[in-house]
């Protein structure tokens, strides 16, 4: 299932849909470097934080990257950092 991503700059009449996250991220990225415009994205008809907390995850370039929030995570950290080699 294809991503649809729609690109919509409130300073200006651009707006743009493309077929990936990477794409609209360079679009995205170039328009606000040459005009300095704000631009919102949706993916997939989703709207509101969930594409800014993409946006941000997304820096490292995988999805998997984009869970902070797992439970899992802090309790393996927390067991292997606790030092606790009670067995
Ligand atoms: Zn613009």
């Amino acid at each position: 299932m294809p991503t649809a991503v729609l690109v919509h700059c409130e300073d200006c009449s651009y707006e743009e849909t493309f077929d990936s996250l990477r794409a609209a991220r360079m679009a995205v990225d170039d328009h606000e470097r040459a005009t300095a415009h704000g631009l919102d994205w949706y993916i997939g008809g989703l709207s509101g934080g969930v594409e800014r907390a993409a946006a941000d995850a997304g820096v490292c370039g995988r999805e998997g990257c984009a869970n902070p929030d797992s439970p899992l995570l802090d309790r393996e950290a927390a067991r292997s950092t606790g030092g606790s080699s009670t067995k």
